[in-house]
């Protein structure tokens, strides 16, 4: 039988209708489908060496169990811990796991297995923490190098192992997207040759290489859509928004403030850009309270006072609201026509703004994206801000043509840093500008971890607060059903404090799952200075401000991610008075305790997106999975060079090469295109 890549796996020897079935849920069909499936890890079993010879550092043995044992940690009885001690003919061997119990019955006293794992020195003993193990009945382990598969209860590693020698041939029918001069240049193993390596590797270097040409081909393809796109949006008609510079002296001059150098930078690359007759698609990404709303309405005016109508898009409707007060106050004295379109409008009401926004009488729409993008059409749309979005698809953009099939310029703005590399390659397709300069003036915000002991104190220098007629933000991580964790959530601590502690304030509730007139009536009030606390989740995170409000007390802190606490700390500290961020860590956790202290010792959140990178991992909170990075499974993405690289190969492959030549490589893009572009 000659195996073709799109074979049904139900050819293959062994492989009946009950494991044709189990293959299929695990997305398993066609040869090509396997050989995609990669292994989680490798157990070197090629170093076996005898007991007496171990160093410190990764170890194979083989080994026979003498004693297993499990018993529970003095420190905290919640935990198993697994004790085995392993001999072979030349000494012995202390085996440890943690919360595991189930391996006594793996292991049979009196056997021998193969172990792998860490060498180390504990107290006087060496000994392996959480080490592997096989048994080494076939002769398939010992002296190589074991690929080990994501298994289910039914299909293991083994099977799987056995699938894939019968395949394993068809890696040479694999066709390589990574063009052959890019690969030679980046002196890279081919397509086949990773693939074959990686489920049947000869050696742990072998490995690395295979994987590090995985791990450059995913950035390339990834970075040669990103680029496909901006291009796409580049030879789209524009529309030209000439630099007045009368115009902007007169701004600036308006502002009871200087500008900032970083805004003055900035507000420039976005003139440069709106000036050309190319759609803009920039990312403004500066962090909290850097002053982002104003660049917006500067390039706004620009804009309106060209003869042109600006849209801008936010996640909530309490950040529209509050974008509605900060354009209409900035813009005021330019006789600018500001609206927000919200879902609480009466069908009449929204009837009658579309039909004035469509005869361009309206210069500023500010509404969520569903609804800007939802029927409303506009006279004559030249800007569109984006703001604390991550992504805002192709398609979307290409629904906001004007009449005359031109493009608007695109501003998408964000609080979140994010780490340079991760920018590159999660907003390839946008060019990227910095605020990087806070306005002067501010006082720096006061940080504090605190434990529950903590609490009864804190409560008092709240209250104190409060009675000088400042605001309270408390931050918990869900709606409600405090879950057995102990994690507090919003609802239950609102009743909480306002039966006790701060039964004599005035204390609102904020969350997702109110509705939205709901939630503009709470804001509304909290800004109004009509509530002293507003206890909430995470759904004020992004771009609310409340000057009065000076201090944020976040419960289960280490729930968050840095970025996010970062975020939620950047709601204080908005005038002169100095404010206070109260972190509260539940349990004893310390890998958590010491997360969070990070947020005690820094307040740059470039250089916290980059802790939280590197000790969480990107994942979606930096919007990856819109951005069609979710299909990354070798690239992690913590490698600049690399990234750098791949960069520099995308862009210019493209500037010489036409892709269309590229068959392999095209099929990949239009595949990841359709990722990036989805609504
Ligand atoms: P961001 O959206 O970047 O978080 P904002 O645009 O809300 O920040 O600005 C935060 C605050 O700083 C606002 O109250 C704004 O009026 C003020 N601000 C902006 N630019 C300056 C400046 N150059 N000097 C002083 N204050 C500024
Ligand atoms: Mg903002």
């Amino acid at each position: 039988m000659s195996l073709r890549l799109d074979t049904k796996l139900s050819r293959l020897k062994g492989v009946g209708e009950v494991l044709e079935r189990e293959l299929e849920r695990m997305e398993l069909v066609t040869v090509a489908d396997l050989l995609d499936y990669f292994p989680r890890r490798y157990d070197d079993f090629t170093q076996l060496a005898p007991i007496a010879q171990l160093r410190p550092g990764l170890v194979s043995v083989r080994a026979r169990v003498e004693h297993i044992d499990v018993r529970r940690s003095f420190k905290r009885r919640s935990m198993a811990i697994t004790e085995a001690i392993v001999t072979d003919a030349t000494g012995s061997l202390k085996l440890t796991w943690f919360n595991s119990p189930f391996i006594v019955s793996q292991l049979k006293q009196g056997e021998e297995y193969l172990f792998t794992g860490e060498l180390a020195y504990k107290g006087n003993v060496f000994g392996v923490t959480q080490p592997q193990f096989e048994r080494p009945d076939s002769a398939e382990r010992a002296g190589h190098i074991v690929a080990v598969y994501p298994e289910t209860v039914k299909i293991s590693s083994k099977l799987l192992r056995q699938l894939i020698a019968q395949v394993i041939d068809c890696v040479d029918l694999l066709k390589d997207p990574l063009p052959e001069a890019i690969r030679t240049a980046e002196g890279l193993v081919s397509l086949s040759r990773a693939v074959r390596t990686l489920h049947q590797p000869d050696s742990m270097a072998a490995i690395a290489e295979a994987r590090r040409r995985m791990e450059f081909a995913e950035l390339f393809t990834h970075l040669v859509t990103s680029r496909v796109v901006q291009k796409a949006i580049e030879t789209e008609p524009g529309i030209e928004i000439p630099f007045n510079e009368g115009l902007a002296k007169e701004f600036v001059a308006s502002l009871p403030y200087a500008l900032t150098n970083a805004q003055r930078k900035v507000s420039w690359q976005i003139f440069e850009d709106m000036q050309r007759g190319t759609p803009m698609s920039r990312l403004l990404e500066g962090d909290v309270g850097s002053g982002k709303t104003l660049v917006a309405a500067f390039a706004t005016l620009m804009a309106i006072r060209a003869g042109y109508q600006v849209a801008v898009m936010v996640p909530t409707v309490v950040l529209a609201t509050q974008h509605l007060r900060s354009f209409s106050e900035i813009l005021q004295t330019w006789g600018v026509r500001v609206e927000l379109i919200a879902s609480a409008l009466k069908a009449a009401e929204r009837r009658e703004l579309e039909a004035r926004i469509e005869a361009g009488e309206v210069d500023v729409v500010i509404g969520t994206q569903a609804l800007l993008t939802r029927g409303v059409s506009f006279a004559s749309l030249g800007l569109v801000v984006v703001d604390e979005q991550h992504r805002f698809g192709v398609n979307q953009r290409l629904h906001l043509k004007d009449k005359a099939g031109r493009l608007p310029h695109v501003l998408t703005m964000t609080a979140t840093p994010i780490p340079r590399t991760l920018a590159l390659v999660a907003f390839g397709d946008l060019d990227i500008s910095i605020l990087d300069e806070m306005p002067p003036g501010r006082v720096p915000i006061q940080t504090k971890l605190c434990r529950d002991a903590d609490r009864a104190q804190v409560y008092v220098a709240i209250d104190e607060r409060i009675r000088r007629g400042e605001q309270v933000y408390i931050v918990c991580p869900s709606i409600d059903a405090a879950d057995r964790s102990g994690m507090r959530a919003a609802t239950a601590e609102m009743r909480r404090l306002s039966n006790s502690v701060f039964k004599h304030r005035r204390i609102g509730l904020m969350h997702g799952k109110l509705k939205s007139d709901e939630k503009e009536s709470v804001m509304a009030d909290f800004v109004a200075g009509r509530l002293d606390i507003l206890v909430s989740t995470t759904v004020i995170e992004v771009g609310v401000h409340v000057d009065q409000a000076t201090v944020m007390l976040v419960e289960s802190a280490e729930r968050f991610g840095l970025a996010t606490l970062h975020q939620l700390r950047g709601r204080v500290g908005r005038s002169d008075i100095a404010s206070d961020c109260y972190l509260f860590v539940t349990g004893d956790e310390a890998a958590g305790r010491r997360r969070v202290s990070a947020l005690e010792k820094t307040r740059d959140g470039f250089r916290l997106a980059e802790i939280d990178l590197a000790s969480r991992g990107a994942g979606e909170r930096f919007g990856l999975r819109q951005s069609g990075a979710a299909d990354f499974r070798f690239a992690s993405l913590h490698d600049a060079q690399m990234v750098a690289r791949a960069k520099e190969s995308a862009t210019s492959f493209l500037e010489a090469e036409d892709l269309v030549k590229y068959p392999c490589l095209l099929e990949v893009v239009n595949r990841l295109k359709a990722v990036t572009s989805l609504d």
